[in-house]
């Protein structure tokens, strides 16, 4: 088998170190860019640098925020109530919750749910953070929006462990929302309803 020159090779081996992204798709990612014109290269390159120096995450909850700032625009709101705090797995959740219109309190983001199969435990997830959250005391509901998937069951289940001590209401979001799938694509009246549904996590 002929060998590919190295930098096609480094940006196949770069591709398929994302997620869903298979020894195939990596290919013809690379030989797509290739073949494009200079400047869609040079964009993704442009847009690729421009995460790393211009993005960062909060240091509250996580969420994604511009560099150079230490809270994102939810934390440092002052509009937003500090004592409900919606716990979710991605950035992306907190989009689509957003997007509801319907809450109006701070987020927590996990950064992924526990999975045993994929190697994810408590320490890969912004867990412990969240249990120093709880800990200080403003915080009097916790609504766990984990995905409603197997992994986001069991991740809801940890954190309500971890959170015995302490005496915050603990709720997760109303079932309806499709299972197994994730929530930054369900549809805003259905996690509106989700929302307002909730229960008491047990
Ligand atoms: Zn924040």
């Amino acid at each position: 088998m002929p060998i590919l020159p190295e930098p096609v090779q480094n940006l196949i081996n770069a591709f398929e170190r994302l997620p869903g992204v298979g020894p195939k798709s990596a290919s013809r990612l690379t030989f797509f860019l290739l073949r494009a014109p200079e400047d869609a290269s040079k964009n993704l390159a442009d847009a690729l640098n421009a995460l790393q120096s211009s993005i960062a995450f909060c240091e509250r909850c996580f969420n994604i925020t511009m560099a150079g700032n230490q809270f994102c625009e939810i934390c440092s709101s002052e509009e937003r109530d500090e004592s409900q705090v919606c716990v979710v797995e991605e950035p992306l959740d907190v989009l689509a919750l957003e997007r509801t219109g319907g809450f109006n309190g701070h987020y927590h983001v996990l950064h992924g749910a526990l999975s045993p199969i994929e190697g994810i435990g408590p320490d890969d997830l912004k867990i412990k953070p969240l249990v120093e959250r709880v800990r200080g005391g403003a915080i009097k509901e916790l609504i766990v929006a984990t995905n409603p998937s197997m992994e986001g069951d069991a991740t809801a289940l940890y954190i309500k462990q971890q959170l015995k001590p302490f005496s915050v209401r603990l709720t997760r979001l109303a079932r309806g929302l499709p299972v197994g799938g994730d929530l930054e694509y369900a549809d805003q009246n259905t996690l509106l309803r989700a929302l307002a549904g909730r229960q008491e996590l047990d």
